[in-house]
């Protein structure tokens, strides 16, 4: 007989970690008890060795699979006599890490759900300690259903019964419910009291009538049509005023997927996760879905089912449902359902509504694979806000407002750090007010008190503003570069701090000197940078308006870095409507409104408006991910570019790379064969660059980072060529490589400008 004590730390808590522990401990016959303290779980056990060891070993392989153990501390001591084993009353747990993001529902409760013989048959609110809704419901911490949005359901006998059995799968599930004594879903337009089965009968028909139906989710209302309904998918996009943009896809199995898209196997995984985001994929030319889902791409994004409610909805439809956030255009995701309602009346033509109110608006992740690894693209619903571990312990609280586009905010105590959801573009008051509602939720749940606000340079941008505005007096505020903490981002999450090369290459960011920084190789630590290279500046006719009609980028390069052989494009100005033609032409020799740039993103804007794949863009970076889908990735085409050196640094100069470009064009070859140059020249002045500031700083770390790194061609190529040449390379993995990801590296840089104080 041998005595143990045991401590496991980690997300342990709110995830079935105690019964787990209870029927482990019946089935190698130990004795002792296991609690709940702050974030750790004690137990103390009574066995014999061999009983013990097993129970150590299944205690870390058999985890419930919500768990995360980060560590298990063991202690070996005599005997205490317990007679039993049992789970003892929780110490008040002040815990954070302890709680799970949303989890998809899990395969147990999935058959239950489709079980005739269950109580819970066709329940939309089936879950269990492995599954379901968390931070979408959490409106405080402890992690107890009268602190979740749960409590207005009080539960049944049953439900009760199974809440209190520590054999049970439901033990302490705080979102437990049932049809007796649980939420509801009802139908807006249906005759007053039906049941469930009625109201999902009649969104079903509606759905097969080629009708836009609301569904209230997990993280916020979801907009549903027939993906294979080319008038039911264009009426969506006029009624949201979402144009170009692709809409992802629910599908009803992986059946599904293979009949849409050509998944790998990392895909495959990442679809059935129990994050469950959407994936893009490489689509089948002849998947049948309307044209007007993912235009111009070459990629779709599916995603599964990840609640009962969607599973009955898709089971029946049997087939591909666009399923996009419930809003109007660039607004947050509705959540209540008298707001969805009022906001998306002119949208859907009608709602499934459920009275499981939504705490906090969530919308569904984007992942895509970039390079062999799961990137995402859009962190939100079961990512966040899953703390990062950071490879430094923070003696203030810290907050990292984020960036304008993409906007997340990032907030650090000790040696954590609390990324939020994907709150959107910080461009309307709706969008502001989600943020400072989220802000508000995470420092109370996490408590957190920033004492240090990092922000982005950029005097206009709202992020920075509410820096500015911080109410909290004697709070220090740190402006931090925009490609620095892009930069720096993906540094914490390697836990690298030395010199780094760092290559951001993006749409838009304040640069030191007032120009439009885009397309940049730095020296960094998380202190400090040197901009050691950069593209040629170019002009932006018209400033942003240059976002949006990218041929406006062409005709800045050719006017000015082309300048010399302005000629050979005569007839891509010729294409130019004439009066455009005059206000750029003055713009240009004025340069008023025209901000210089460096933008990676707007030279990607200039060869795919040359190549006549898209002269007006709806979304930022939508010619770059044309060009991308055209690119033949085959093709290993290069064009010619200069290197030059200009105040200590050097200056990338694409003027040779377009002329190319636009030659080859004109004569006629095929175009996916010179999308696939443009892109292999970006990646080889990149090589270029690397290995001049190799050979002069003796640097051989190279970090990728940057919205032009959701670009798969791009990165792959990179990843090659730099890896052959014996870089090491440092990609993103947790955080989102495009403006998503900026508050982490901003929070990380105040972190160590502040560390000394
Ligand atoms: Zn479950
Ligand atoms: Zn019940």
């Amino acid at each position: 007989m041998q005595g143990l004590s045991v401590k496991v730390s980690g997300t342990v808590q709110g995830v079935g970690f105690r019964p787990f522990v209870f029927q482990l401990a019946e089935r190698y016959r130990l004795t002792g008890w296991v609690r709940n303290t702050n974030s750790l779980v004690e137990i103390e056990l009574d066995g014999d060795e061999a009983a013990l060891d097993g129970f150590l070993r299944d205690l870390r392989q058999r985890a419930p699979p919500l768990a995360r153990i980060e560590a298990v501390e063991i202690e070996r001591r005599a005997p205490s006599g317990f007679s039993s084993f049992e789970i003892v009353a929780s110490e008040p747990d002040e815990g954070w890490g302890s709680i799970p993001p949303d989890a998809a529902t899990c395969d147990a409760c999935l058959e239950e759900c489709f079980d005739p013989t269950e109580r819970r048959y066709r329940y939309p609110f089936t879950n269990c300690t492995h599954c379901g809704p968390r931070f979408t419901i959490i409106e405080s911490l402890p992690y107890d259903r009268p602190r979740t949005t749960m409590r207005c359901f009080t539960m049944c006998d049953d439900c009760r019964r199974e809440y209190t059995d520590p054999r049970d799968r439901r033990f302490h599930a705080q979102p437990i419910a049932c049809p007796a004594c649980g939420p509801r879903v009802w139908r807006h337009g249906g005759p007053g009291e039906t049941g469930a089965e009625d109201a999902i009968e009649a969104g079903l028909s509606l759905l097969r009538d080629g009708k836009i139906l609301a569904i209230k989710g997990l993280g916020g209302f979801q907009l549903a049509c027939d993906a294979t309904n080319r008038e039911a998918v264009a009426r969506l996009r006029a009624r949201k005023g979402r144009y170009g943009k692709p809409f992802a896809l629910m599908v009803p199995d992986m059946v599904w997927v293979r009949r849409l898209c050509e998944p790998t196997e990392l895909e495959v995984d990442l679809l059935s996760s129990r994050e469950r985001p959407i994936v893009l994929i490489r689509r089948r030319p002849e998947a049948t879905v309307a044209p007007d889902v993912a235009p111009g791409l070459d990629t779709l994004g599916l995603m599964l089912p990840y609640t009962p409610l969607h599973h009955l909805l898709l089971r029946s439809f049997d087939g591909p449902l666009v399923m996009t956030s419930g809003n109007l255009s660039e607004e947050p995701i509705a959540i209540g359902n008298r707001e969805a309602l009022a906001r998306l009346a002119d949208i859907a033509d009608d709602f499934l509504f459920h009275d499981r109110d939504i705490y906090a608006r969530y919308d569904d992740s984007v992942v895509r694979v970039l390079g062999e690894v799961a990137v995402p693209i859009r962190r939100a619903r079961s990512f966040a806000p899953d703390p990062l571990a950071l490879p430094f312990t923070a003696r203030h609280d810290i907050l990292g407002c984020g960036a304008q586009q993409k906007n997340t905010f990032c907030l650090v105590k000790e040696d954590r750090a609390f990324l939020s959801q994907h709150i959107g573009d910080l461009e309307n008051l709706e969008t502001l007010e989600h943020f400072q509602a989220a802000l508000a939720t995470f420092r109370r749940l996490f408590k957190v008190e920033p004492e240090v606000i990092a922000h982005d340079m950029h005097p206009d941008y709202l992020s920075t503003r509410v820096a500015q505005e911080y109410p909290v007096p004697g709070t220090v505020r740190v402006a931090v570069q925009h490609h620095h903490a892009h930069v720096v981002s993906a540094m914490v999450e390697h836990g690298v701090s030395d010199r780094v090369i760092g290559v951001a290459y993006d749409g838009t960011g304040y640069g030191l000197d007032g120009a439009i920084w885009g397309g940049e190789i730095l020296i960094a630590d998380w202190k400090n940078f040197q901009r050691v290279a950069h593209l040629r500046y170019a002009p932006m006719l018209g400033g942003e308006a240059a976002i949006r009609k990218p041929y406006r980028m062409a005709a800045g390069y050719v006017w000015s870095l082309c300048r010399a052989s302005e000629a050979e494009f005569a007839s891509f100005i010729g294409t130019l409507p004439i009066g455009e033609r005059i206000i750029l032409r003055r713009q240009f020799e004025t340069q008023f409104n025209t901000p210089p740039t460096s933008s990676c993103g707007r030279l990607f804007d200039a060869a795919a408006a040359l190549l006549g794949v898209r002269t007006e863009a709806v979304y930022e970076g939508q010619p770059a991910v044309e060009l991308e889908a055209l690119a033949d990735p085959k093709a290993d085409d290069l064009y010619p570019f200069d290197l030059l050196r200009a105040d200590g640094r050097w200056v990338i100069d694409p003027a040779a790379t377009l002329r190319a470009l636009w030659c080859d064009y004109r004569t006629g070859r095929p175009v996916r064969v010179i999308a696939a140059a443009f892109h292999n020249t970006v990646a080889a002045f990149t090589v270029e660059v690397c290995r001049a500031v190799r050979d002069k700083h003796r640097l051989n770390r190279v970090v990728l980072s940057g919205g032009c790194f959701q670009n798969a061609l791009l990165t792959r190529r990179l990843l090659d060529r730099l890896g052959a040449e014996g870089f090491e390379l440092l990609t993103h993995r947790h955080v989102p490589p495009n403006d998503g990801g900026i508050s982490l590296g901003q929070a990380a840089v105040a972190h160590a400008l502040t560390v000394g104080d």
